[in-house]
């Protein structure tokens, strides 16, 4: 039951388990709002005093659970892959960076010219935690070498807007790497707020599959035969592409496993509910977002075991196409041309859920369960791609898995 002093807007996300973990909540009312783990290993928002009004419309206004806006605007807008200036393929000049990034290490050259352009002072990204190896935490990078430490996608909770006062507060200009649900949130933020908007001029993100839990992290940890207080470091991915899930000992010595069997076998199965119902998994509202171009199998993992990084880099904006153009001459980032046609087999997973949103939260609507209001997402657009059975699967699937005592649990996209 809500208390009477709990914001209608964070109950709404609750009950309808619609939380992203992105922390803007907790940006909008410090004090009153703080992130913490919740079971099984999600960050989670905790009230502890009432909301004033203003606080209460800006949640409304900016939390992911609660909803995501894109406009096209005049840009090329194709049903999947949404809003766009150019899509490429590329990868960090700089060998030691393209071998540690997830890909092809373009997100991080990429924010390597951003302050060597003095385009922007500071870069808030996530890293892992110093105190749980498969956390992570929100850090502020001003060099390259603090961005190669920071290279490589980290499947776990991640809430890089919690520190936003903070940030705010230092007067910097940022560049803001996050999730497309962290990214969307601050782009409403921004718009609300002219000081956001200058404090962070940049907003980069990634395709996005879903964040799993901290018990993602430790089934890994668990299929590798190590206890967590052995593990000194963990890293989910980079070091090669796609590089391996890797734990270092305190001892000294590695255990690993590749990414088919992390993501695959382990990792997507821990999913939190928002994801499944996401279809922004390819960053709508960000400047510049970066995903894996490789050649992929029907599932969408690698054909090969292991290769130089290629990341796919999309300008979703004027700015970011700027940017793009001016690390490339500046030396920062190579640049080859991508044929869009060919990115529905390389991404089935964002393609199969895009398709399969708008059944699922017509089953939830039904379930009585509250939804996200997603404006501009083309989702009938992409339900009518799908044949109809896959649709009612989709739908009939959604329904079959409505809560027993209040927990809704889905299958991850197949
Ligand atoms: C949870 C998750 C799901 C993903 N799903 C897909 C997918 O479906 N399809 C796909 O092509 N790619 C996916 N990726 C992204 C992909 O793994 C690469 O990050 C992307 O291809 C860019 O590679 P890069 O080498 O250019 O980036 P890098 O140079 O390695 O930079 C990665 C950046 O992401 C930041 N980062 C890492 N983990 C997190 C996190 N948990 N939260 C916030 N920021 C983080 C780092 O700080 C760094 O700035 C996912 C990544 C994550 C973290
Ligand atoms: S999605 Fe973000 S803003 Fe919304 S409740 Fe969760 S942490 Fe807060
Ligand atoms: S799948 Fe969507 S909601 Fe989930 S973490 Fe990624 S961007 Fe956020």
């Amino acid at each position: 039951m809500q208390r009477p002093d709990q914001s209608p807007a964070l109950a709404r996300v609750m009950r309808g388990e619609l939380c992203a973990g992105c922390g803007a909540c907790a940006a909008i009312a410090p004090g009153k709002v703080s992130m913490a783990v919740a079971e099984p290993g999600y960050l989670r928002p905790v009230q502890s005093a009432p909301l004033d009004p203003a606080e209460e419309t800006a949640i409304r206004n900016a939390c992911p659970g609660l909803g995501v806006k894109v406009a096209a605007e005049g840009r090329e807008n194709p049903v999947l892959w949404g809003p766009h200036i150019s899509m490429q393929t590329g990868w960090a000049a700089d060998e030691g960076l393209r071998f540690a990034g997830s890909s092809g290490g373009a997100l991080s050259a990429v924010l390597v010219h951003l302050l060597a352009a003095d385009v922007v002072d500071a870069v808030v990204q996530t890293t892992a935690s110093p105190v749980l190896a498969i956390g992570n935490s929100s850090v502020v990078s001003t060099d390259a070498a603090a961005i190669t430490a920071a290279a490589g996608s980290r499947y776990a909770p991640s809430s890089p807007l919690a520190d936003l006062t903070t940030r705010l507060a230092s007067g910097r200009r940022h560049a803001f790497v996050g999730k497309p649900c962290d990214a969307a949130a601050l782009r409403a933020m921004a718009a609300a707020d002219p000081k956001v908007a200058a404090s962070f001029p940049v907003i980069l993100s990634f395709f996005c599959a879903g964040v799993p839990s901290h018990a993602g992290g430790q089934a890994v940890l668990e299929a590798l035969g190590v206890q967590p207080s052995e593990v000194a470091r963990f890293r989910y991915r980079g070091m090669g592409w796609p590089g391996r899930a890797t734990a270092t000992l305190k001892d000294g010595t590695e255990r690993s496993m590749s990414y088919h069997d992390s993501w695959g076998k382990i990792l997507s199965r821990h999913v939190q509910l928002r994801c499944k119902i996401c279809p922004d998994g390819v960053g709508m509202t960000a400047d510049i977002v970066c995903a894996d171009a490789w050649e992929s199998d029907a599932q969408g993992y690698p054909r090969f075991a292991e290769a130089p990084g290629i990341s796919l880099i999309v300008a979703r904006t004027p700015l970011g196409a700027q940017i793009l153009a001016a690390a490339t001459a500046a030396g920062h980032l190579h640049i080859a041309p991508f044929d869009i046609a060919t990115l529905a087999g390389i991404q089935p997973g964002q393609r199969l859920r895009k398709r399969s949103t708008l059944a699922r939260l017509l089953a939830l609507r039904l379930a009585g369960r509250p939804v996200p209001d997603y404006q501009g997402m083309q989702l009938k657009a992409a339900a009518r791609q799908n044949p109809l059975s896959t649709n009612l699967r989709n739908f009939l699937g959604m329904l079959r898995r409505l809560p027993r005592k209040g927990q809704l649990r889905i299958d991850p996209p197949s």
